[in-house]
């Protein structure tokens, strides 16, 4: 059993997707994000932004919009368009677009002839070199045209948001997805060549039993997931609206939920799924399962991946892009982005210069997020002691010669653990969700 200690993940810790975390963002200016991007030589991974969903699922906390209007659609197209021309024209003629993400929102909320269009401008405006394609679906809104789109962009990974199985729990969470929806998604996925598939699945939510977590594993292996990231519902009402519709009453407790996700590994690892980080499984020939087994796993935006490439541009309102010295976060409202792009300015509007430190730090943090394990120097371990030392003394983590390693059992520490290493967190206020 994994040891529970609740004093151990009682403060609410990032999810480190990077680092620093966005909560340290800032306003930057734009010639700033032009330097970074006339830097950027060699593997360079693009992610692009679609905010809209075809319907709001109340639990959701990504910047996403109902797609019901066409001309907003269509408007912010524009000056996606627009912002593929400007970015592109500003990237070093040595670099070369190895990974494409198109995340969201929910990618396909376009129309397939509109999302094809902007397939096409990656490919006329950017120096792609056989990229890896990805993509973000909503079962609910996969429609048999997006077949031939899948196939004919090449996407071998994609993602579907399923969350739960269980009709009475998706209900609670706004999302109704009946079974032969994702039977149709999983089937249209595989014709169109996709060959790793994940499904996103949840604890933690209002209602849901450790039978219900159990059962909706047994599907998604059965359904023949390649990945399945198992998050746990983070609920923040206070800081996103749309959460207010769920019964905070019913959710469980943070012991049930640490048992939920014990139960999720367990029930995963004996399938014969590989543990990647602390909260993805993948099959042990998936290229995700590959990179955590071979050391080569890393930590972005878009969660745990086997993408090494040190830079990643941002394309679409609130994408975020990653240098090695630098963080940017286009503008997050659709009016100014649009407006930005008007004037031909790249919309950049917040990010973080990444100091020496904060890189030293920051490798430390994917390391232990990663792996398990990271070499730390005797100066930033003194550090961080006073914060450590609990979760030494409980048996979670230890000091072995120049590294600091997380025990197997203490995956759900890992997050907790690798903030001893945050400085931004000692005088952050609570707005992370919880650790488990
Ligand atoms: S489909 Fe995904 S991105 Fe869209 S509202 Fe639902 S959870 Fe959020």
């Amino acid at each position: 059993m994994w040891p529970y200690h609740p004093d151990l993940l009682a403060t609410p810790v990032p999810r480190y997707t990077s680092f620093p975390t966005a909560a340290e963002f800032g306003e930057i200016d734009a010639a700033a994000y032009a330097d970074a991007i006339s830097t950027a030589t060699g593997d360079v991974s693009l992610y692009v932004h679609i905010p809209f969903c075809d319907k709001i699922c109340w639990y959701c906390g990504c910047n996403t919009a109902a797609a019901n209007k066409a001309q907003r659609l269509a408007t912010y197209l524009d000056a996606l368009h627009r912002e593929i021309a400007l970015l592109a024209a500003q990237l070093p003629a040595s670099a070369r677009v190895r990974r494409i993400a198109f995340g969201g929102g929910s990618p396909n909320a376009l129309n397939p002839v509109d999302f094809i269009r902007l397939f096409d401008a990656l490919v006329l405006n950017f120096p792609l070199e056989e990229p890896v394609v990805s993509i973000e679906l909503d079962p609910r809104t996969l429609t048999d045209e997006w077949a031939p789109v899948l196939g004919a962009i090449g996407a071998t990974r994609a993602s579907m948001g399923v969350q739960t199985f269980s009709p009475k729990l998706q209900e609670a969470i706004g999302r109704i997805q009946p079974m032969a929806m994702i039977a149709h998604g999983v089937e249209l996925l595989r014709k169109a060549g996709v060959t790793s598939m994940n499904f996103d699945l949840m604890y933690g939510l209002p209602g849901q039993t450790r039978d219900d977590v159990t059962d909706a594993l047994s599907l998604a292996t059965s359904f023949g997931a390649d990945r399945i990231a198992l998050f746990g519902y983070a609920h923040v009402p206070h800081l996103i609206a749309r959460q207010r519709r769920i019964d905070g009453g019913a959710l469980p407790g943070a012991e049930e939920r640490f048992r939920m996700a014990e139960l999720g590994h367990a029930q995963l690892t004996a399938g014969g799924y590989a543990a990647v980080g602390f909260d993805h499984f993948a099959k042990p020939g998936d290229p995700l399962a590959q990179a955590a087994a071979s050391g080569r796993l890393h930590r972005n935006f878009q969660g745990f991946t086997d993408d090494a490439a040190p830079v990643l541009l941002g394309l679409g309102a609130s994408a975020i892009g990653s240098f090695p010295t630098l963080l940017a976060q286009n503008e997050k409202n659709s009016g100014r982005y649009r407006m930005l792009l008007s004037q031909n300015r790249l919309p950049v509007a917040l990010g973080k210069v990444r100091s020496a430190d904060d890189r030293r730090r920051g490798a430390v943090i994917e390391e232990l997020l990663c792996h398990g394990r990271a070499r730390v120097c005797r100066a930033m371990l003194e550090q961080a002691w006073d914060r450590l030392a609990p979760y030494v003394e409980a048996g979670l983590c230890e000091v072995e010669g120049e590294y600091l390693a997380i025990a197997e059992h203490a995956r759900p520490y890992a997050r907790s653990i690798a903030a001893a290493f945050d400085p931004y967190r000692q005088h952050s206020p609570r707005r992370f969700s919880s650790a488990i």
